[in-house]
């Protein structure tokens, strides 16, 4: 039955009448809203289209909501509409803004953001409606056509023509059907994670943490529980209102069937939680109190770009001639064990150079978000939110200008597009130095 809506959706968006825009914006998550933000301010007629229901993507469907790092070694190093929409959030869902002078070492994500996903969705529907943003939800694009100026965009609403698109899908899907290069590591990608919240339904007091802890890893051994759906030990402490710690192997959403799988796979591994709990004693009232929509997705698809950022040149914090935004996180592979990070060394501060968002094969297309050109280790650190909106401000600028010059983006200047982020409030890389 999908199969034969998507072909029909092709077949409509072949023959009729389509909505005109300079740029189209795929993914209304981390990237996408910043990236239609800087395009439509920049003067493009811009449309986001989104596939689910609602905007935010990672941090409001997967409840990812403490994005980072804004700032590194006590100075601010991402800024622009990303991070005021970041800022604003966090204050008007009742948290305070961490005290970036203050180093905390290694204790880096605590200098991440508190706030609450749906704030932050409310205040980024306002900024994309006041700056002329169209914004479409429910609105998977599942086909791409070349034209004569740029491209036709098929999916569950009205077909859409725009000159350039900026692909914020998290998976390069949009850049593929576009003749993109991408790749993956089939055999290892890092495991997703499943939020969800679980109410004890007893005084905790009551709880012994030891026992808990002893017959998790009984449950273990039987089966019936897997190691990665806790953890933390003791368990204990997720039932302190807590989001539960777990890993989800295999998650993907690349697809909508794939990530239906994935969030299939969070369910199954919150029950199995849920049902342990529930077998110990004091805990017979154990309830599910709140979840995510989605299951959270580390790590899928790449482009393959102009540029490729290596962990080597992120760990040397490498000043690419071609920088458009700075980034900051530890490298930060998760796997089925857990995740140990490797800390950048004092003072460092790498670049995401434009060519990462630039990929080979296509032409008139920008990827903006995880999927950046970038090898797995960097890329376990350039996925980080502040550093996906970066890309996506700097995306949009070189996707708007692109279209009001009626060039390709690889003929824009990096200067220009530096020049237009500053305009918009984005801190980028100075030549040299800091
Ligand atoms: C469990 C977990 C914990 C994390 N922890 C942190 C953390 O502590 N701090 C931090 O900063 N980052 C963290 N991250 C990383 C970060 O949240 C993500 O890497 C980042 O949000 C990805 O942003 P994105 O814009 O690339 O993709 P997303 O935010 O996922 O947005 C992609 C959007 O595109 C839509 N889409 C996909 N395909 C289509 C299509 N064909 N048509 C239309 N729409 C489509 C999707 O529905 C989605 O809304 C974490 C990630 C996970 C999964």
């Amino acid at each position: 039955m999908k199969r034969i809506t998507t072909v029909l959706c092709l077949l409509v968006a072949v023959v009729v009448r389509a909505d005109d825009f300079d740029v189209a914006v795929v993914g209304a998550g981390t990237a996408g809203i910043p990236a239609a933000l800087a395009a439509a301010r920049t003067g493009a007629r811009t449309v986001l289209l989104e596939r689910s229901d609602s905007i935010g993507g990672t941090m409001t469907r997967a409840s990812v909501e403490w994005p980072g790092l804004f700032h590194a070694w006590g100075r601010q190093i991402i800024a622009g509409p990303g991070w005021d929409l970041v800022s604003n959030a966090c204050i008007r869902s009742g948290f305070k803004l961490p005290n970036f002078k203050r180093p905390y070492g290694t204790s880096h994500w605590k200098h991440q953001i508190r706030l609450k996903g749906r704030v932050y969705a409310a205040l980024a529907q306002i900024a994309l409606r006041q700056a002329g943003v169209e914004i479409r939800t429910n609105n998977e694009v599942v086909g791409v056509f070349r034209t004569e100026f740029g491209w036709r965009l098929a999916g569950g609403g009205r077909t859409v023509e725009a000159k350039q698109i900026v692909d914020c899908t998290g998976n390069a899907s949009v850049a593929a059907l576009c003749g993109a290069l991408r790749e993956r590591d089939e055999d290892n990608c890092q495991p997703g994670s499943f939020a969800y919240v679980i109410d004890p339904g007893c005084d905790l007091k009551a709880l012994d943490p030891e026992k808990l802890n002893a017959a998790l890893d009984v449950a273990i051994a039987e089966g019936k529980v897997l190691a990665t759906d806790c953890l933390g030990r003791p368990p204990y402490l997720y039932l302190d209102k807590r989001k539960m710690s777990n890993h989800i192997p295999g998650a993907d959403n690349s697809t909508i069937p794939l990530a239906e799988k994935a969030n299939q796979l969070g369910i199954e591994s919150m029950n199995r939680m849920l049902a342990f709990f529930r077998a110990q004693p004091g805990l017979e009232k154990a309830r599910v109190v709140w979840k995510a929509k989605e299951t959270g997705v580390r790590e899928t698809y790449r482009i393959i770009g102009d540029e490729t950022v290596t962990e080597l040149d992120y760990f040397a914090g490498l000043r690419y001639p071609g920088a458009v935004a700075y980034s900051f996180y530890p490298i930060d592979i998760h796997t089925d064990a857990g995740v140990v990070p490797r800390q950048l060394l004092p003072g460092v501060v790498p670049t995401v150079p434009f060519g990462c968002m630039l990929p080979k094969g296509t032409e008139n297309v920008l990827v903006a978000g995880r999927a950046v050109s970038s090898d797995r280790a960097a890329n376990s650190a350039l996925r980080v939110q502040a550093t996906c909106m970066a890309e996506g401000q700097a995306a949009g600028v070189a996707a708007a200008l692109a279209a009001r010059r009626s060039m390709t983006p690889r003929e824009i200047s990096v200067e220009d597009i530096c020049e237009v982020l500053r305009s918009l409030g984005a801190i980028v890389p100075s030549k040299t130095g800091r």
